[in-house]
């Protein structure tokens, strides 16, 4: 997506070999706009598919996956949560999800009362690296026994091996930009 690919250019900041930070127009401070033709863009991709709802975790997935879900047809979305909370239901399902970004590990949980069996669930992530994320929502999934119709993720590293797991795995997957390569201090995309 060119629109995205030039923000990743413009404004995208290298944190050692393999972070790249976009907090300046997607997970900090967010470009609504950009966010919004991001967000027609998977819909229009994934609509044939006819998504019930839409699955993310939080939290830098939220936003797109908000926007993904409206600009379907103002489908629900529902992310998983990362903490527990006092109020949480007790019917819960769970999958662990080792985050990428601050190495650790995490439990991630969805009310089963939110995704109900059968449901027809796109799933949308901000990053796509080893795949760890989408693998856990692809689990929750299908503890709930709903079905996942695709993954749609704002940028993928296609140096990194997630991308090529899910697609192995026969996940219809798009992602609206691919970053080819980090090397000193450069990002190659891929071409629209
Ligand atoms: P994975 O689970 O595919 O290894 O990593 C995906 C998750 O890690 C995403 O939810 C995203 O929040 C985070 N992530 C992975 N790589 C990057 C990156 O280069 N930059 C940022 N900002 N987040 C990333």
């Amino acid at each position: 997506m060119q629109l995205l690919n030039e923000a990743i250019i413009r404004h995208g900041r290298l944190l050692g070999q393999d972070i790249i930070k976009v907090d300046s127009f997607l997970n900090h401070r967010v470009d609504t706009r950009l966010l919004a033709a991001m967000g027609h863009a998977l819909a229009d991709y994934f609509k044939a598919s006819s998504p019930t709802v839409v699955l993310t975790v939080e939290s830098s997935g939220i936003a797109l996956a908000a926007m993904t879900a409206y600009a379907l047809g103002g489908l629900p979305m529902v992310f998983a949560k990362k903490s527990v909370t006092v109020v949480q239901s007790d019917d819960m399902v769970y999958a662990p999800v080792y985050s990428f970004t601050h190495k650790n590990q995490n439990v991630i949980r969805v009310d089963k009362r939110y995704i109900e069996k059968e449901s027809r669930v796109l799933i949308i992530d901000d990053f796509l690296a080893d795949g760890q994320a989408a693998e856990g929502l692809l689990l929750l999934c299908q503890k709930l026994e709903a079905e996942v119709v695709g993954v749609g993720i704002a940028i993928e590293k296609d140096f990194m091996r997630g991308g090529r797991r899910l697609r192995e795995n026969g996940v219809h997957l798009k992602s609206l930009a691919v970053i080819l390569s980090v090397q000193d201090g450069v990002i190659t995309l891929q071409n629209d």
